[in-house]
């Protein structure tokens, strides 16, 4: 049995002995990633100590309370990393997790294509056997941080006949290649952290197949299940210590990586802001605002429970429940709520943008944004089909093309 006061105790000691903010931000990590302390809960052999789910929170509450650079945030460390170790071979972890966990490399995710986003199954980018490569054609949108990434986790069709989640392969294919172009899409909240990435005839090495060929769905399903999870990020240490060479890179990996996202707290709502705004507008006391905030903050607090209870069962090492889809609809629910919210307090001032405009468009920001919380990760609707049919056991919703080769399924060209 593994105590938590023993563990504790163990990473200070291993801090004090190992601990020189001088270092390099990579050379850090990787003393984290040699002793097991950047991922405690993945296996020994792959930068983890093996232990119980539970001890992640702990680890990373010593990490930052010592005042010292933790494992960075991400697509890598948040789905390229677990995808890998559930399903990568032996070769793909010994060259990949290293250097994603130290954050020399950088991921996207290259899933959705113009005509398969919720039908991600029906994906037309098409990979060719060519000796020990991989020749991969077609076009992905809507990738995040595809423009810095070094790596993207990519799903291409290699086989047209059989039925179409029977013919999808699963690569971490390279990003920096002349067959890969990223352009920029610009979004109506003013920011451009998606991409579209064309792929003609990028090449991908065979070795660097997740799982096995045409088995790639399976592999998928780790991925978004991981995504639906909207995993939080990383603390930065209290401020007094926050002084060297690796902090400095932190600091400004932090800010480098967080860019695409620095929207992401507005598309939540910013629940956090109602009753400020409520105050400051001197509607406090108007009795429709005061309702509708109620009803919101109950919403919101409910929903931490819940996320609370799940991963409580997940530290006692339950199977996965419902509520990853439940707590990403309750996310959407929560953001919609707060925006309606913020409309109300604001009022027309709300739609301004600019610095006289209502917290520097902040509010402008969060009505914009906030219809992306709804379709990122799988939208709303998914969400429900997912509920229904796997969690209340309904029937199937009814699939024309499931059984068919794919070949054959009529699509759009
Ligand atoms: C903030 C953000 C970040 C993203 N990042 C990435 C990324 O990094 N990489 C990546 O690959 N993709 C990314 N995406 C894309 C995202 O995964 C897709 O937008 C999403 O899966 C929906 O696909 P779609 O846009 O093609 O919509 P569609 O699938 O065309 O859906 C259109 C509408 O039809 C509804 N609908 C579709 N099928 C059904 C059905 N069977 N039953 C009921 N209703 C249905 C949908 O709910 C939606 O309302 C991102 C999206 C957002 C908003």
């Amino acid at each position: 049995m593994t105590d938590a006061t023993q563990v504790r105790e163990e990473l200070r000691r291993w801090i004090e002995a190992e601990w020189d903010p001088e270092l390099s931000l990579v050379e850090w990590r990787a003393r984290l990633a040699d002793a097991g302390w950047a991922c405690p809960t993945w296996p020994r052999e792959w930068c983890g100590r093996s232990l119980p789910a539970a001890f992640a929170e702990i680890v990373a509450d010593e990490l930052a309370s010592a005042g010292v650079p933790g494992a960075p945030d991400g697509v890598g460390m948040h789905l390229a990393a677990p995808t890998m170790l559930e399903h990568g071979s032996v070769d793909l972890k010994r060259r990949l997790l290293r250097p994603t966990v130290t954050g020399e490399l950088i991921w996207c995710q290259l899933f959705s294509e113009p005509g398969a986003g919720s039908d991600l199954a029906g994906l037309t980018t098409r990979a060719e056997r060519d000796g020990d490569d991989w020749i991969v054609t077609g076009q992905k949108v809507w990738n995040t941080g595809a423009a810095q990434a070094a790596f993207g986790l990519l799903l291409a069709r290699t086989d047209w006949d059989v039925p179409k989640h029977r013919g999808i392969t699963y690569f971490a294919i390279p990003m920096q290649q002349p067959g890969i172009e990223v352009r920029p899409l610009r979004q109506m909240n003013g920011h451009a952290s998606f991409n579209e990435v064309f792929l003609d005839n990028a090449r991908v090495p065979a070795s660097n197949v997740i799982g096995a060929v045409n088995d790639g769905w399976k592999v998928a399903l780790t991925t978004l299940a991981h995504e639906r999870r909207l995993a939080p990020s990383r603390r930065i240490a209290s401020g007094r210590r926050i002084t060297g060479r690796a902090w400095r890179e932190a600091i400004a990996e932090r800010v480098a990586v967080s860019e695409p996202h620095k929207w992401y707290p507005q598309r939540a709502g910013r629940t956090d802001l109602v009753i400020e705004r409520a105050a400051a507008a001197g509607k406090a006391t108007d009795p429709v605002v005061r309702q509708e905030i109620v009803k919101l903050v109950a919403l919101a607090w409910s929903a931490k429970w819940t996320a609370q209870r799940a991963a409580a069962a997940r530290a006692l090492g339950r199977p996965p429940g419902p509520e990853g889809s439940l707590g990403k609809l309750a996310s959407s629910n929560i953001a919609r709520a707060a925006a309606r919210v913020h409309a109300l307090i604001a009022g027309p001032s709300g739609m301004l943008a600019g610095s006289d405009s209502p917290l520097d468009g902040i509010i402008a920001e969060i009505l914009l944004s906030v219809p992306a919380i709804s379709i990122a990760g799988g939208t709303d609707e998914i969400q429900h089909n997912i509920i229904a049919e796997r969690i209340l056991g309904l029937p199937r919703e009814s699939e024309t093309d499931r059984d068919v080769p794919f070949r054959s399924v009529p699509r759009n060209t």
